[in-house]
């Protein structure tokens, strides 16, 4: 038996919170047992933010032989959805994570939060108050400041019942009553004023229907359904510490037995030019800012997915900014490197030209057609080669032309020599302008010796360039992408609304040249055209029609641009 090599094992410490998983299991406080839940609510997309969450939520569970449920946070009938319902599954598996018949909704237990709330009228603990949201607000004095207790919180519990009963029947309208935990007017922790647990909607519910008229707030179904799900470590963003002893007092007074789920609080993901709150982005689609949820600027799972980035370049990121309990902003720019990371090792190398300036090889015969072989990716041979077509006439980018270049400038200009890739080396003849001084055609001869594996393959030359060949390559469009927004805060600005930070040049769409063996590509298929960057397919491409997203660019050059 071999032992395993102790260098082989990639170590890294415990974050804070795998550390209180270990400790709870060390002490036994659960049974040995970790159960964790990931709870959206569904009002919108997934974004790249609750990616951070869903890496959290199962990798723990996945890391200590726990499970992980979803549970739909579903408490406010107004703004939710099935479609939502559904997306949020699709990205959630997309991610690589399985809850398996864990699915759950936090309507599944509105029966049961229901009689809980009777149960504290009972007791005494909760009281229905008749005052309107802004006189609530008014009377909750400030962290300094007791509070003014309402002149309803002595109400009697015959009359409690009573009223809450008729706020469910739908006998009063909405806002005109809610109800009130009684906790304590004069808390420090401004949560505990007597925080409102129940509120009137007429509204139907994307599962209920109308069998309520009355709704649980976030906090008065959040910690109970953490406890009806057994759930042991309840792992939320940073902004729900506040909310932990409100959390603990409700799941203390449920009193069934003495386990008690602990939340746990981490740094939530903020990135730079970009923009995580489901409000502005569900406002970015209804105003046509961006053509839907699924546009590729939008930092929501399924526009990245369509973007073409990859669940691993996603998951790589959360581990690379790791959880903590600091507030930070983290680099966009550190998200594109994981995706540049990952497909440049699962990418075939394809040749693209997006700005075509036509090269004719005057030496070349007119009707010849060679077929090249070229390697799909130089850092995996198990990926294998392919051929492309050669031919007389070829398409360079513009920019690798210069009429009158620098002596740094290692591409095409008259006299000099580049090689093309996988093909010869090829010598600037001459060149055609038009009428307007443009350059339409250069003119260039090769030397059949330079073949790629050919006897003077190896000639030194100071520039490599991709190419097409014309008569062979296809038309596609492609569609290049820019920041969304072109400030690295857009929401962090008091007096202006993040929209005031639009890119408009967020989206370029262009028409290039792409080498025949793109022809037979499916949606979302990768690749990495030559020196340019990662691109994909997009859903839009049709037989008739290829369309390709630019992933991302091949270095980070927005960092050079500002
Ligand atoms: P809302 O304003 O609608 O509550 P939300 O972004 O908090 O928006 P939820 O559906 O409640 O949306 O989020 C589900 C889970 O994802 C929560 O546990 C939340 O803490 C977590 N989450 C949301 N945004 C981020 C983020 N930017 N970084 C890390 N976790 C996040
Ligand atoms: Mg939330």
């Amino acid at each position: 038996m071999t032992e395993p090599k102790e260098d082989t094992v990639e170590k890294r410490s415990l974050n804070f919170i795998e550390a209180i998983v270990e400790e709870d299991l060390q002490t036994g406080r659960y049974h040995g047992k970790v159960h964790t839940r990931f709870p959206p609510e569904p009002n919108g997309y997934l974004h790249i933010g609750h990616a951070k969450a869903i890496c959290l939520d199962f990798g723990i569970a996945e890391k200590y032989g726990g499970k992980c449920n979803l549970r739909f946070d579903d408490t406010n009938p107004i703004k939710e959805d099935v479609e939502y319902v559904d997306s949020i599954k699709e990205d959630i598996r997309w991610l690589g994570f399985d809850w398996e018949d864990r699915e759950y909704f936090a309507s599944d237990y509105f029966g049961r939060l229901f009689d809980f709330a009777i149960d504290l009228i009972k007791k005494g603990m909760a009281y229905v108050d008749d005052q309107s949201s802004d006189e609530i607000a008014s009377q909750k004095g400030t962290p300094t400041e007791a509070g003014t207790p309402s002149p309803y919180r002595e109400r009697s519990v015959e009359e409690n019942l009573d009223l809450f009963h008729r706020m469910n029947a739908g006998e009063f309208p909405e806002g005109a009553r809610v109800l009130r935990a009684r906790i304590d007017m004069a808390s420090p922790n401004m949560h505990m004023r007597d925080p409102v647990i129940y509120r009137i909607l007429h509204h139907p519910h994307h599962r209920t229907g109308d069998t309520w008229k009355v709704y649980p707030m976030y906090d008065f179904a959040h910690g109970q359904s953490d406890y009806f799900e057994g759930v042991t470590h309840s792992l939320c963003t940073l902004e729900f510490e506040v909310h932990r002893p409100l959390y603990d007092w409700l799941v203390e007074h449920l009193k069934e037995n003495s386990y008690r789920p602990r939340q746990i609080e981490f740094n939530r993901l903020n990135l730079t030019y970009t923009v995580l709150s489901k409000r502005v982005l569900l406002e970015m689609v209804k105003k046509g800012y961006v053509h839907g949820w699924d546009d590729p600027r939008m930092p929501t799972l399924t526009g990245l997915r369509r973007r073409g980035y990859t669940p691993e370049a996603i998951r790589n990121f959360n581990d690379s900014i790791g959880y903590t309990k600091v507030m930070a902003n983290n680099d966009i720019g550190l998200l594109e490197f994981a995706v540049r990371e990952d497909l440049n090792k699962r990418t075939s190398r394809v040749m693209a030209v997006l700005n075509p300036l036509k090269v004719i090889i005057t030496n070349y015969p007119e009707d010849k057609t060679e077929q090249l072989e070229i390697i799909n990716n130089p850092e995996d041979e198990s990926m294998g080669s392919r051929t492309i077509p050669f031919s007389r006439e070829i398409y360079i980018e513009k920019e690798d032309f210069m009429e009158d270049p620098p002596r740094k400038f290692f591409r095409l200009g008259p006299g000099r020599e580049v090689r093309l890739k996988s093909a010869y080396i090829v010598r600037c003849e001459d060149f055609k302008k038009n009428s307007e001084g443009n350059i339409v055609e250069v003119y260039c001869t090769y030397d059949e010796a330079t073949r790629s594996g050919g006897p003077e393959a190896n000639r030194k030359v100071k520039g490599t360039l991709h190419w097409v060949s014309a008569r062979h390559a296809l038309e596609a469009e492609v569609r290049l992408y820019d920041r969304l927004f072109n400030d690295p805060e857009p929401a962090g600005h008091k007096d202006k609304d993040p929209f005031d930070f639009l890119n408009p040049g967020s989206l370029k769409v262009i028409t290039g040249y792409v080498e025949p063996s793109l022809k037979e590509a499916k949606p979302l298929d990768h690749f990495q055209f030559q020196r340019l960057g990662y691109f994909n397919v997009d859903p839009d491409s049709t037989r008739g029609k290829l369309v390709f997203n630019r992933t991302v660019p091949l270095r980070d050059t927005w960092s050079k641009r500002r």
